[in-house]
């Protein structure tokens, strides 16, 4: 809304980041706050404006981990929909949404026995991949997946965690 009154972007990422959690009121805060997140991203994206772009994806990793994550998983599904829907292949965020989903799929009621009707073909097509992963690929000491976008000069190199590298023609994430 900041963006559509002023045509401007905040010039600080943590006025931005003030905005979208203040953007909206609702019963389910935390599926806003995160619907909120994955607009913005999709704008900074589309501004190409990679710090502002990092700033919400790093925001929202943060959050998820810290209560945002508390919605049923209809929320998720939904969020993993608005998510494909014009973010590129090769954002972190994207997997993020995946593998945290194949976390919490269950089969034990109709509608998350259909969930694969109602999630988009590419990102059904990562759930499968990370299962196959998790079923073949033993995980015990396993580094843990790093899902921040780094943009300081140095950032990735410091972080212990693996990064995924995005294959193209694959349309795969590799985590190394
Ligand atoms: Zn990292």
């Amino acid at each position: 809304m900041h963006y559509i009154y002023t045509q401007s972007l905040p010039s600080d990422s943590k006025e931005f980041i003030h905005l979208i959690d203040k953007a909206k009121s609702h019963d389910n805060q935390n599926w806003l706050i995160a619907e909120s997140c994955i607009e913005a991203y999709k704008l900074a994206e589309h501004l190409c404006a990679p710090i502002f772009r990092a700033a919400i994806n790093n925001h929202f990793i943060d959050r998820w981990s810290k209560g945002l994550a508390d919605m049923d998983i209809f929320d998720k599904q939904s969020l993993i929909r608005i998510a494909f829907q014009g973010i590129t292949g090769e954002r972190v965020l994207l997997q993020f949404l995946v593998d945290r989903y194949c976390e919490v799929w269950r089969l034990e009621n109709m509608y998350e026995q259909n969930a694969e009707e109602h999630l988009p073909r590419k990102s059904l097509l990562r759930c499968v991949r990370r299962y196959c992963e998790l079923q073949n690929v033993p995980q015990e000491g396993k580094q843990e997946r790093c899902y921040l976008e780094h943009v300081n000069e140095g950032g990735k190199e410091a972080c212990a965690k693996l990064h995924m590298r995005w294959d193209e023609e694959a349309e795969h994430g590799f985590f190394e």
